[in-house]
């Protein structure tokens, strides 16, 4: 059995390799290392991909974050709501714009945001909600739009982690996950579902009048050669991302699918044991692409867990290991400990295992053997 690894990132290049070689080489030989046609190719791929209006690739997915929030011309004291369960990119952003983070609550099935949590913060201060659609699945974006319509809030969603999903309307209706709000941010770092090899991001929206905006934005606020109208950054994807990016978007469809395979067939082996609480998920998998397979265990020890997989040579992961409200530099005095009961429970449950586009059988049935093993359960089917 192959050595077991949290991401492959090796064998899924074995795969393309020829592609991608050829591909660099080219772009190098082109010299034309910013801004080179690569990128207009894959923004312009990426924008079909997604039934999106515009893409604007940027330099990583903190950038696109940040710079969606400038594009909303928020100011200084306005309040921003997000998930206190999520990568401390998204909240970081907020407070270094100046602007103030409100973490809430998620849901203990989904992980993402909790809607009642939501509408129990709201303010006259406030201006934007970011949902993070976490681990893959889609955050609760008919309610979210439904509460930003009723409040008029900005809606930017962090789709860093679920670029592919599709989020399923009550009517029966599919929209990629990061083109239902105002604007969606993702994030090409190497280990994400769309990875680049080295950092990369993008920022989308339907919204002309925004796009035209952040356009500018990303490259300092110009909008006519040396004209500087707005204050702006320079943030950009480069032309060798660009086209290594352009060839793995043509796989996306099928590495979520094999995330996703590996994740039925976790479930399949998990799914009755009394300690373990696996990945919701709703109605069908394409709600969900599996960016991580993240477990809840219950009544039992979970760091023993971590110890035991790791004395196995199985690596895996805790995400997230301290609320945000909790972390230095984002605790407030507003924040209540009964306000935050499920991250606060969670933070103790979960542990992400290896999950990525090359996972075979016998290693998922090793990985599931020695969880049962270390919680002392027979075999299921
Ligand atoms: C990875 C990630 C980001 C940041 O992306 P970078 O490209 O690393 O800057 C933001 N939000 C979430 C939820 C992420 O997982």
């Amino acid at each position: 059995m192959k050595k077991i690894q949290m991401v492959d990132l090796k064998g899924q290049y074995d795969q393309i390799q020829e592609q991608v070689n050829q591909s660099v080489l080219n772009t190098i030989a082109s010299t034309q290392f910013i801004n080179g046609p690569q990128v207009k190719d894959f923004q312009e791929h990426l924008e079909s991909y997604l039934n999106v209006k515009h893409v604007i690739p940027c330099a990583n997915g903190t950038d696109a974050l940040q710079i969606a929030l400038m594009g909303l011309g928020l100011k200084p004291g306005d309040e921003v709501i997000t998930a206190d369960f999520t990568f401390a990119a998204t909240v970081e952003v907020i407070s270094l714009l100046g602007l103030t983070p409100v973490l809430v609550d998620v849901d203990p099935a989904t992980f993402n945001i909790d809607l009642e949590s939501v509408e129990k913060v709201i303010s006259p201060k406030s201006k934007a909600i970011i949902p993070v659609h976490l681990f893959g699945q889609a955050a609760d974006m008919e309610g979210i739009m439904a509460l930003a319509e009723k409040h008029n809030l900005y809606v930017v969603e962090d789709n860093a982690q679920s670029i592919g999903a599709d989020y399923t309307f009550n009517d029966g209706s599919k929209k990629r996950t990061g083109t239902i709000g105002d604007i969606g941010t993702t994030s090409f770092f190497p280990s994400k579902n769309l990875g680049a090899y080295g950092d990369g991001g993008a920022i989308f929206t339907n919204n002309d009048e925004l796009a035209h905006t952040i356009r500018g934005m990303v490259n300092h606020g110009m909008y006519v050669r040396y004209h500087h109208d707005v204050v702006g950054v320079n943030s950009r994807l480069d032309s060798v991302q660009a086209a290594i990016l352009d060839i793995k978007l043509k796989y996306l469809d099928y590495y979520n699918e094999s995330r996703k395979a590996a994740a039925l067939k976790y479930n399949q082996r998990l799914k009755d044991h009394p300690n373990l609480i696996i990945p919701y998920r709703k109605g069908d998998c394409d709600s969900h692409v599996y960016h991580q397979y993240t477990l809840r265990v219950i009544d039992a020890d979970r760091d023993g867990l971590v110890q035991h997989l790791n004395n196995n040579n199985i690596p895996c992961g805790i995400y997230y290991p301290i609320p945000l409200h909790q972390q230095k530099a984002y605790t407030s005095e507003r924040y209540k400990a009964e306000d935050f009961k499920v991250t606060l429970q969670i933070v103790n449950e979960v542990i992400s295992l290896p999950m990525h586009t090359e996972l075979s059988d016998d290693q998922i049935d090793f990985i599931t053997d020695t969880i049962k093993e270390f919680l002392g359960q027979t075999l299921a089917v």
